[in-house]
Formats: structure tokens, sequence, C-alpha cells
């Protein structure tokens, strides 16, 4: 595939060797990426910071005494199957399928039935990783930011915005996934899809 060339002047305004990249250029170098991160940082947290801080579900069977029953549907794709989530004292511990919702009835695909892991489960990455001679490393928000954004602009520097492929998950939201593609519309490229289509 042919690939245009870019050249940066100031690392804002880029502008390609046939075609003007369409990264907004008042958006300073880095800030593009730190708006993106943290809208989606953003909706994470207040999707997780009161929802799982008591959330021990694991094991009871009975309801919390003075929880109530919140219907909902599952936001993992556009079917829309419907979830009973039980929510104490503000937390969501624990989910059931909605067994008379018109789309689910009485069942939940392998990533809706564990919805509710996304917000509880002790393994979600919660800091950036990086692999530092072959072992995963914490490493700061900034340091994240600033090596992958390097490493992203140095891919459109020397190859243009079509040499990014932005694929996206199954696992996130309807907002992630909008936010997602606003990403990769405001990079310069087309080149977004869902990893089930590939
Ligand atoms: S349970 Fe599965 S099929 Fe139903 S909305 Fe969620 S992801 Fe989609």
């Amino acid at each position: 595939m042919a690939r245009s060339k870019i050249k940066t002047s100031s690392g804002t305004g880029a502008v390609t060797a046939g075609r003007r990249v369409t990264l907004n250029p008042k958006v300073a170098r880095r800030s593009f990426l730190k708006l993106s991160a943290a809208t989606a940082a953003l909706t994470g947290v207040a999707m997780t910071t009161k929802m799982t801080s008591k959330a021990h579900a694991a094991g009871k069977t009975e309801p919390y005494a003075g929880s109530k029953t919140v219907r909902t549907i599952c936001t993992y794709c556009a079917v829309g199957c419907g979830i009973e989530a039980e929510v104490h004292n503000g937390v969501w511990v624990r989910q059931e399928v909605a067994s008379d919702h018109p789309v689910s009835y009485g069942a939940h695909c392998c990533k809706g039935a564990g919805a509710i892991d996304m917000v509880t489960s002790p393994k979600r990455l919660k800091h950036p990783m990086k692999k530092v001679n072959g072992k995963w490393t914490t490493i700061t928000w900034d340091q994240a930011m600033n090596e992958i954004g390097d490493k992203l602009l140095k891919i459109r520097e020397n190859d243009g915005p079509d040499a990014l492929h932005f694929n996206g998950s199954a696992k996130v939201s309807t907002e992630m996934a909008y936010q997602h593609r606003k990403f990769a519309a405001f990079w310069g490229t087309n080149n977004v899809d869902h990893q089930a289509r590939i």
C-alpha cells in the first residue's frame, strides 16, 4: 500500500505530501493523547470508583440486607441483553440475567455473563504497564503518555496516518467505542474496526 510521508514543523500542524492530516493544529503535541486517555480514564473511574469499593459478592447467595435490584442492559454489544444488577449501598455487588427480558430470554453470552468483572475483578489493569527486560513493570501515566505519544508520532512521520490500525475490543462500553472511533478520526485514518470482525 502506498503511504504518504508527513512532515511536522512544530509537531502540531502536520501536513502530508499530498494531503493534510486531520489532527487539529491547535491541539498541542501530546495534549490530544492526554485528552483521549483522560476521557477513557474518567469513564472507567466513573464506572468503578464507588461501585467497586465494597464488592464482595463471591460465595454469597442470599441478597444483601437492604440491597435493591436494578434492571439494566449489557453494554458490551448492540444486542442489549437484560441484566438484573444487585446494588448494595450504591455498590454493584452481583448480577443475574434478566430471564424475562425480550432480548436475552434467560441467557447471556460469555461477555455479558462476566459484565460485573469490569468493575469488580481484581485482575483489572489499573496502571500503565511496560515490559522491561522481559518483566511487566508499573510506570506512571506521564511516562506512558510521553513514550506512546512519541512512538505514535514517529510512525505517522515515517509512514503516514494510515500506517496505524485502531482495533476495538468487545470489552469496551458504547461510550468507549465512540471515543475510540473519534481518536482514529482525529488521527487521520479510517483504519478502525472491531476485533470480532477480523
Ligand atoms: S450478553 Fe452478550 S449478546 Fe447480550 S448484549 Fe451482552 S455482549 Fe451482547
